[in-house]
C-alpha cells in the first residue's frame, strides 16, 4: 500500500495509534465501583490523597463563574470539586468512551453513586475524543476561551511522540484566555528515573505498584534517546495497567514556554502535602477526605507503600501569558 510519508513514519503513526487505543481500552473497561468496593481498595487512602491534591489545586485557582476545560476528565471524579468552586461552565473530554458515559451518568445524578445529589449547578458538555491528536480549538470554537484547563493524571499519555506532546500544549494554549491557568498532576520523571537507576533490573515497585521499562532502555542513561517516546508499563493495584511515557520536566517546561506558558510552580506530591498541610483549611479538607488523618493514632492513614506510590507524582501550575480582558 502506498505510504506517502515513508515507511518508518507510517509505522510510528500506526504504533502510536495502537498505544493510544490500548490506553483508551484500559480506561473504558474500568467500570464504576460501588462505595463498598471503593472503600475496600488497597489504595483507598492514595485515591483520597490524590483527590485532596486535586481539590487543593482547584480551590487555589478556580474562581466563581469560571469556564473550565477538563482534558482526560475520566469518569467525572472532579465534577463535585468544580461544583464546590462554583464554576460557571464545564467541558470534559476523554478518549475512553466508557468513561465519558460514566461521566455523563454522574453529571445527570447517578442513583448508585455516593454523591447522589441534585443536578450540578453548572452546564456541562462532555465529549469523547483524543485530546492529543485532535485540534480542540476547532471542536470547541463556540466554547473557548476558558479560564482554567485541568489535566489530571493524564498528560503523560501525550508524550508518546513529539507531535502529540506539542498538540496537547497547543490545544491548552489555544483554549485558554490570556492569563488563564493550566493545572495538572502527572508522573514525576525525576523520581521514576532515579528509582529505575537504583533498581537491579528494569522493574521496580512495591505491593501497590510496579513500573517496567522496555529492554531498549537497559543502559538507563537516556542520553542519546529523544525525550519523547520513553515508554514504560505502569501497574497500580486496582487502578492502572497500561503503557505510559516519561515527561522530562525541563523539556516539558521549555516546550510549554514555546506555547506561551510560564511556570507558576511544580511540586512533587510529598512536597505538595508538606506545603499545603500547613494551611488549616486544607488540613480540615484532608480530615474530611480521610487520607492522612489529623494526627490521631487511631485515624486510618496511607500505608508506607501507598505513600511511596504518591511520591511518583507531581503537580504543576502554568499561566498563559498576557493580561486578562477587563471587559
Ligand atoms: N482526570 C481523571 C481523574 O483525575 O480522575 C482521570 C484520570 S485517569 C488516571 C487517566 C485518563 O486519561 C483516563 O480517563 C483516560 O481515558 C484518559 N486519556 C488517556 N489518553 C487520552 C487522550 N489521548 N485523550 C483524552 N483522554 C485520554
Amino acid at each position: 500500500r502506498h505510504d506517502p510519508q515513508g515507511g518508518a513514519h507510517f509505522l510510528e503513526d500506526e504504533s502510536t495509534k495502537i498505544f493510544a487505543q490500548k490506553v483508551a481500552d484500559h480506561y473504558s473497561a474500568r467500570s464504576n465501583q460501588t462505595l463498598e468496593e471503593r472503600e475496600a481498595s488497597p489504595i483507598i487512602h492514595l485515591k483520597k490523597l490524590n483527590n485532596w491534591i486535586k481539590s487543593v489545586l482547584i480551590q487555589l485557582y478556580a474562581r466563581r463563574g469560571d469556564a473550565v476545560v477538563d482534558l482526560a476528565c475520566g469518569k467525572g471524579g472532579d465534577l463535585i470539586k468544580w461544583d464546590k468552586a462554583k464554576i460557571g461552565y464545564y467541558v470534559g473530554i476523554d478518549i475512553a468512551d466508557g468513561s465519558i458515559k460514566d461521566c455523563r451518568t454522574r453529571y445527570n445524578g447517578d442513583a448508585d453513586h455516593r454523591q447522589r445529589r441534585k443536578k450540578f449547578t453548572f452546564p456541562a458538555r462532555l465529549i469523547c475524543g483524543d485530546c492529543y491528536e485532535v485540534r480542540l480549538d476547532k471542536v470547541l470554537a463556540d466554547d473557548a476561551p476558558f479560564d482554567i484547563c485541568s489535566c489530571q493524571f493524564a498528560l503523560h499519555y501525550s508524550w508518546s511522540t513529539e507531535a502529540r506532546a506539542r498538540q496537547a500544549l497547543a490545544n491548552v494554549s489555544a483554549l485558554l484566555r490570556p492569563g488563564g491557568i493550566f493545572i495538572g498532576t502527572m508522573p514525576d520523571a525525576n523520581v521514576i528515573i532515579k528509582k529505575l537507576r537504583e533498581a537491579e533490573g528494569l522493574t521496580f515497585g512495591n505491593s501497590v505498584y510496579w513500573v517496567r521499562f522496555d529492554e531498549e532502555f537497559s543502559d538507563k542513561k537516556f542520553k542519546s534517546s529523544s525525550p519523547f517516546g520513553i515508554k514504560y508499563t505502569f501497574h497500580l493495584e486496582d487502578a492502572v495497567d497500561c503503557p505510559e511515557w516519561i515527561v522530562p520536566f525541563d523539556v516539558f517546561r521549555s516546550l510549554a514556554e514555546e506555547y506561551d506558558f510560564e511556570l507558576v510552580f511544580a511540586k512533587n506530591s510529598h512536597e505538595f502535602v508538606h506545603e499545603y498541610m500547613k494551611k488549616p483549611e486544607f488540613v480540615e479538607l484532608m480530615r474530611r477526605l480521610g487520607a492522612l488523618g489529623d494526627g490521631n493514632q487511631d485515624q486510618s492513614t496511607l500505608s508506607a507503600d501507598e505513600w511511596e506510590a504518591a511520591y511518583l507524582y507531581m503537580s504543576f501550575v502554568l499561566r498563559k501569558r498576557g493580561q486578562p480582558d477587563k471587559s
